[in-house]
């Protein structure tokens, strides 16, 4: 169990109710939360009828990492991302792999929650999932998720399928073989997706972005070396085929 110090501060974004409790408004839980409990982030906390943010101004985690490992592949490739990350974490998987920096003290159920910040906001969405052995690599529920991906959130919309390896609650169970992600990348392909990605397998041969309409390569990547060769702005630079970039010559919201 992780273990921080804590640094209090008085939340801003909370409504005081009868009886002491307090609701808090600062994510989409809303949770409600009664004296001397926590909110399912376990960083806020109601002291007194008073919501304090127990981890304020505290980070535990700052670095600058490949943009790829992310893994962000269409997002500016090759260059470099600031990441800044605080204790506390809304979601609770149960194979977290960031577990020791995210979730501290925590012990309750896993619950899911889905942000349509594509669609709101026209943000950039490249989506993540790690196959577990025995929990979500069967045919049906990896066919769901790559058609859901392509009906709510478009063909070009990268798809990365990545590698369990054991971690946090889910020691007991093996890495996720290389061969039940190639059949979710032929899943992903099959599906509709142009660009389906096996993530945590240096060297492996979907790492690179190939042009899904004539062929050509694209953005070479080797682990997090990765080498931009067709690509102009948002476009395949032999063919024109629109490929969802985000560059600095490219307009945004390539979909
Ligand atoms: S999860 Fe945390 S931030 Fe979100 S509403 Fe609950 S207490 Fe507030």
């Amino acid at each position: 169990m992780v273990q921080m110090a804590e640094t209090m501060r008085e939340a801003m974004l909370y409504e005081k109710l009868p009886n002491s409790r307090v609701r808090c408004n600062i994510c989409q839980w809303r949770c409600t939360i009664s004296p001397d409990m926590f909110g399912v982030c376990r960083m806020y906390q109601n002291r007194e009828g008073v919501l304090y943010n127990r981890n304020y101004a505290r980070a535990s985690s700052v670095a600058a990492d490949p943009i790829e490992k992310k893994p962000l592949f269409h997002f500016f490739p090759g260059s470099s991302v600031f990441s800044l990350g605080g204790w506390g974490c809304n979601f609770h998987c149960q194979d977290c792999q960031n577990w020791e920096i995210s979730c501290p003290e925590i012990g309750e159920p896993w619950r899911g929650s889905k942000e349509r910040a594509k669609e709101k906001w026209n943000m950039h969405v490249e989506v993540v999932t790690n196959i577990v052995p025995t929990m979500n690599d069967d045919d049906q529920q990896l066919e769901g998720i790559a058609n859901w991906v392509r009906d709510e959130l478009g063909e070009l919309t990268p798809w990365h399928v990545t590698r369990f390896y054991p971690n946090y609650h889910l020691m007991h169970l093996p890495p996720t073989p290389i061969s039940t992600l190639e059949h979710a990348f032929d899943i992903g392909h099959n599906a509709g997706l142009k660009f389906v990605y096996a993530g945590n397998v240096p060297g492996h041969k979907s790492e690179s972005t190939f042009c899904y309409s004539c062929g050509k390569l694209i953005v070479e990547r080797l682990g997090y070396q990765t080498k931009v060769v067709g690509l102009e702005d948002s476009r395949c630079q032999f063919c024109g085929a629109e490929l969802n970039f985000r560059t600095f010559g490219a307009k945004e919201g390539g979909q």
